[in-house]
């Protein structure tokens, strides 16, 4: 699963869409502390835990790992240790824990991460840069997107729902609202919107991903667009053929009662003319006159003969 180092960039268009926007967050790194801080405080503060001999954060994804790690390293330089393990019951993806052992720092490193987890808990967002940052985290830690060509869906999968409300919360201040679901004992946060989606994507820094989400989305809108025309000219083409339908039918009724011969010689004409050629439009029709008419003067002729039409109908109705 994990793509070799230096290949990322270039496998970008033909992997998934779901992995690389991972990768592209995954090599995000920002240049301030704060969201340094703030990014990590977001991989652990879904899992992270203190344990007897330390502090591990536990990733499900090789690109999350990396990123705490390199975020630990950037942060505090403390000892570590990178585990692998393979969940035979969970199928075959491995879990990566990022260990910090017992040592002087740790207790400031867990206290710092403590901290901003107990500012975002009471709503004291602070600043714009380690909010995203720190969604950005929570995101790698614990996010996917299905490829936008299929559907769009982006969801983050929290443990409880006191985490889920603070990750909600943290994603408002940016004026998206994310629905939440119940899903067995996990809780589930998702945008269905391809709109909200890119916003968000767009706040982490996946700027590659939104544009081809984007592109994804003008191809699917055209397509619409496409359709929407098709319907739109058969629509009209079915009116056309209905009115020049009855049009023939008026002119055979014309026929049979009262003989085509007793019109005068501007409708005598247009009539068979019109049987002549019961598709044509108005306008051909027109044109195949001997003195050619425009559309609204076949019209009215057309009206004239439906009047006569109707007279009799009437008549034969008595
Ligand atoms: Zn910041």
């Amino acid at each position: 699963m994990t793509p070799k180092r230096g290949e990322v960039g270039k496998a970008h268009v033909a992997m998934g869409f779901s992995r690389a926007t991972r990768d592209e967050l995954a090599r995000i790194m920002p240049e301030r502390r704060c969201c340094q801080l703030a990014e990590l405080a977001g991989l652990a503060y879904m899992d992270g835990t203190l344990t007897s001999h330390g502090y591990d954060v536990v990733a499900g994804q090789a690109a999350a790992a990396r990123k705490v790690y390199l975020l630990f390293k950037q942060l505090y330089q403390p000892r570590m240790e990178v585990k692998v393990r393979h969940r035979a019951r969970f199928g075959k993806q491995p879990v990566y824990i990022v260990g910090i052992g017992q040592q002087r720092k740790l207790e400031r490193i867990t206290k710092s991460l403590a901290g901003v987890e107990r500012r975002y808990t009471l709503e004291r967002w602070g600043k714009a840069c380690c909010r995203k940052a720190f969604l950005r985290g929570v995101y790698l830690g614990r996010g996917s997107v299905t490829e936008p060509s299929k559907n769009y869906h982006l969801e983050i999968i929290t443990n409880t729902f006191s985490q889920a409300a603070l990750v909600q919360g943290c994603i408002e201040t940016f004026g998206l609202s994310c629905g939440v679901v119940q899903r067995k004992n996990r809780v589930t946060l998702y945008f269905k919107d391809a709109g909200q989606i890119g916003q968000f994507l767009g706040l982490l820094g996946a700027h590659t991903s939104v544009l081809r989400l984007e592109s994804v989305r003008v191809m699917k809108e055209m397509r619409n667009q496409a359709n929407r025309l098709v319907n739109c000219e058969t629509a009209n083409m079915d009116k056309t053929l209905e009115a020049s339908l009855r049009q023939v039918e008026n002119i055979r009724l014309i026929q049979e009662k009262m003989g085509l011969e007793s019109l005068p010689p501007d409708l005598q004409e247009i009539s068979q003319l019109r049987l002549e050629y019961p598709y044509a439009s108005l306008k051909e029709l027109g044109e195949l006159l001997d003195v050619s008419l425009s559309k609204s003067g076949v019209n009215h002729r057309l009206r004239k003969l439906e009047a006569i039409a109707d007279e009799l109908r009437e008549v034969d109705g008595h």
